[in-house]
């Protein structure tokens, strides 16, 4: 593992590609090249690939960045930022991929190729007819310099390929996966340059790891098969190569490809879902990575101390949706009480009904004590706690006869509640359950029927927080509102 020492300058890239909102698997990618910049002190560079014109997605670059803000994965340098080898945006650079590859042109290392469409398809259908190997049959490698000069005149479109070395082979040592290697044959000549003047992934990302001084290579295993490609480019422009090491592929629990069924698949939904940003992070970091062959909850120090490209998995990672989901409640219970206040507060702004509105404050902040430990998404909040909001409840009287009483007997608990309440002294859940414990004895009800009844009452819900340190919140005289309510629908509900 001599390879791993080369440590010193770490220069590492997260090049999304605007095509799509950005996935879990991408995010993971980002996270782990920004733990490995941060652990060696290096610079960590977010360049945008957007090449594929033609696949484009309006707001896809918007999106990647605004899950790493979310996230907290900060970059030294690219969009917003720039920075000294910019520009970052792919788009920008056309003319330095241009040159280089006129060069290689003129070097007799690449060509150009006139093939039109319908001969491509011609040429594929033939090969899948005879089940050759696919792949471009380099029929304009051969031309001769009369013949090209005869398609240059003729004017047609034309891309540049690269002349692919047709023996030999191409090895790469993976940092995750080890030596890997490649027949050369089995490499077709790969478009450097497409008719539209726009570089291919290829192209430009050998180009701009060379010359953004990427030291190190951290992608999807997707890529792997990409690499050979890579090496060859970079030989032939007189580059030397970075590090290379691809990342596990994340599967479901059921070790299926990651989709829509095992959970969101966009990072932002995350963020809308109610988890925090903390517990996703952790999360990814145990994708693919461990600390140990126990540790859950870790402190982003501690990762970063720790993270190292020889504890990432060869084999696929799972993402497991529900444990994403207790780690969620673990960090929730974690927060200082202001802080889960107002991470709650965009939450209930957007699901308690309108009537329930505008939040106080400082109320929420007596309730966030009551419920912390039962939330495990913030989206739980606003149904857990309406109750504590809403000036009418809505339930059917029915449900304050508690399991061996009668309507007489629910109603005498509530009226005892009215008493009890009404006179107490402090209006504090202590003295409160013992005055009510008495009064449920006085009344030869269990402490479930008479809390049950007094539950319903006050909350609307047979399950809710503890119910004293409930109604201490909601306070003396909504409480007292409420059982007269209670007791009205039920001496009306005949
Ligand atoms: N633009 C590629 C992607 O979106 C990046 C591949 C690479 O990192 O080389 O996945």
């Amino acid at each position: 593992m001599e390879k791993l020492t080369r440590t010193d300058n770490v220069r590492v890239r997260f090049a999304p590609s605007p095509t799509g909102f950005p996935h879990i698997g991408n995010i993971r990618t980002a996270l782990f090249n920004w733990l490995f910049a941060k652990r060696h002190g290096g610079k960590f560079i977010v360049r945008v690939e957007d090449t594929d014109q033609d696949r484009l997605v309006p707001g896809a670059t918007d999106a990647v960045l605004a899950a790493l803000d979310w996230l907290g994965i900060d970059w030294d340098e690219g969009p917003r930022v720039g920075g000294p080898f910019g520009p970052y945006l792919q788009s920008e650079r056309l003319d330095i991929y241009q040159k280089l590859a006129d060069d290689l042109v003129d070097r007799g290392l690449a060509y150009r190729c006139y093939c039109t469409e319908e001969r491509l398809k011609e040429m594929r259908e033939e090969q899948a007819r005879s089940k050759e190997r696919t792949g471009y049959d380099r029929l304009c490698r051969n031309l001769s310099q009369d013949e090209r000069n005869r398609k240059e005149d003729e004017g047609g479109r034309s891309v540049i390929r690269f002349a692919v070395p047709k023996s030999g082979v191409t090895a790469v040592s993976d940092l995750i996966r080890g030596e890997v290697v490649w027949q050369n044959e089995v490499l077709d000549d790969f478009i450097l340059i497409k008719s539209d003047g726009f570089p291919t992934y290829h192209m430009a990302v050998v180009t701009d790891d060379h010359l953004m001084e990427i030291s190190h290579v951290m992608r999807a295993e997707e890529w792997l098969p990409s690499t050979p490609r890579h090496l060859q480019l970079h030989q032939a422009l007189g580059f030397d190569p970075p590090q290379f090491a691809h990342l596990p592929m994340i599967l479901g629990p059921d070790r299926s490809k990651l989709s829509k069924r095992h959970g969101a698949t966009f990072v932002l939904d995350y963020r809308d879902q109610g988890f925090l940003h903390e517990a996703l992070v952790n999360f990814l970091e145990l994708v693919g990575w461990s600390l140990d062959d126990h540790t859950e909850i870790m402190t982003p120090s501690t990762v970063i101390e720790n993270f190292g490209l020889e504890r990432v998995n060869k084999a696929p990672a799972i993402f497991d949706y529900e444990k994403l989901t207790w780690m969620n409640g673990m960090y929730i219970r974690q927060l200082p009480e202001e802080d889960l206040a107002d991470r709650i507060m965009p939450f209930l702004e957007d699901g308690l009904p309108k009537e329930c509105l505008p939040v106080d404050r400082d109320y929420l902040l007596r309730i966030v004590p009551l419920i912390q430990e039962r939330t495990k998404l913030l989206t739980d909040v606003a149904e857990m706690s309406e109750f504590f909001f809403q000036t009418d409840l809505d339930f059917d009287p029915q449900r304050l006869i508690q399991k061996g009483m009668d309507r007489q007997t629910a109603l005498a608990a509530l009226a005892a509640c009215q008493t009890e309440i009404s006179n107490a002294k402090i209006f504090e859940h202590e003295p409160l359950e013992a005055a009510l414990r008495v009064a449920a004895t006085g009344l030869e009800l269990s402490p479930r029927q008479f809390f049950g009844t007094l539950r319903v009452a006050a909350t609307g819900r047979d399950a809710t927080p503890p119910l004293f340190e409930t109604m201490e919140v909601l306070g003396r005289e909504r409480v007292l509102d409420r059982i007269q309510q209670a007791i009205s629908r039920l001496g009306d509900s005949d």
